[in-house]
């Protein structure tokens, strides 16, 4: 795997290993939001890292890695994420990655994954289109995250075949899937919005960022990437 980190070896209160992760947020970053190990929650071992965010936009904190930057076009993420509360209705983002195609040199993009409706869902910077598409049916055809429960998100990401999937413990979660048909209500609108755009990222960024005031106390655990699919382990 290109990525396999359990947290077991950081110091709880401090920032995870700084050979693996930075902390801050994309466009800014004003500190108020922390990222730190936590030894009173873990999905393996003893140790996670604790997400307390700021409660303006620049006050997301997230983790981040850069190995997916040096990956293929295929790349393959599972972590396990612990929220004190469940997602609400404003949009909230739980990972962020760097657009590498929306992004310009004056405009910082991301592909993102987060909550909307009260569901977990794709959101992507650049044109806010979201998958599925938050209409009645769309957002049928996504799942809600339990508070207080560790649950296993798995993602896979093709910018060579324009293609997206995602499972939430295990299970494929048919509203947050791209191909390269337009299917209504889940990838119609995403896909005609921008009909080049393919998922190609330049980095990992794991926490939290809120858009409307939301906040949460957001945990996560057992984070692995790779060029097939990880899967969820007990
Ligand atoms: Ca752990």
């Amino acid at each position: 795997m290109t990525l396999c980190e359990s947290f077991e070896t950081g110091t709880a209160g401090a920032a995870p290993d700084a050979n693996t992760w930075s902390v801050g947020g994309p466009n800014c970053f004003d500190g108020t939001g922390k990222a730190v190990i936590d030894n009173t929650q873990a999905h393996s071992g003893g140790r996670s890292v604790r997400i307390d965010p700021g409660t303006s936009y620049c006050g997301h904190a997230f983790i981040i890695n850069q190995a997916v930057a040096s990956m293929g076009p295929v790349v393959y993420a599972r972590f396990y994420v612990r929220l004190a509360q469940v997602l609400g209705d404003p949009h909230v983002t739980l990972v962020s990655m760097h657009d590498a195609i929306a992004s310009t040199s004056s405009s910082v993009q991301d592909l993102r994954m987060g909550g909307q409706s009260s569901i977990l869902m794709w959101n992507r910077s650049k044109d806010d289109a979201t998958l599925p598409s938050l209409s009645p049916t769309g957002i049928a055809a996504s799942v809600k995250l339990p508070a207080a429960t560790w649950t296993c998100i798995e993602f896979g990401l093709d910018s060579a075949m324009g293609t997206m999937q995602t499972w939430v413990n295990g299970n494929l979660v048919a509203g947050m899937a791209l191909d390269t048909v337009q299917t209504p209500d889940i990838d119609a609108s995403w896909l005609g919005s921008m009909p080049t755009w393919v998922p190609k990222v330049s980095d990992l960024k794991i926490g939290w960022e809120s858009y409307g005031g939301s906040t949460n106390t957001v945990w996560i655990d057992d984070v692995a990437l790779g060029t097939s699919r990880v899967g969820c382990s007990p």
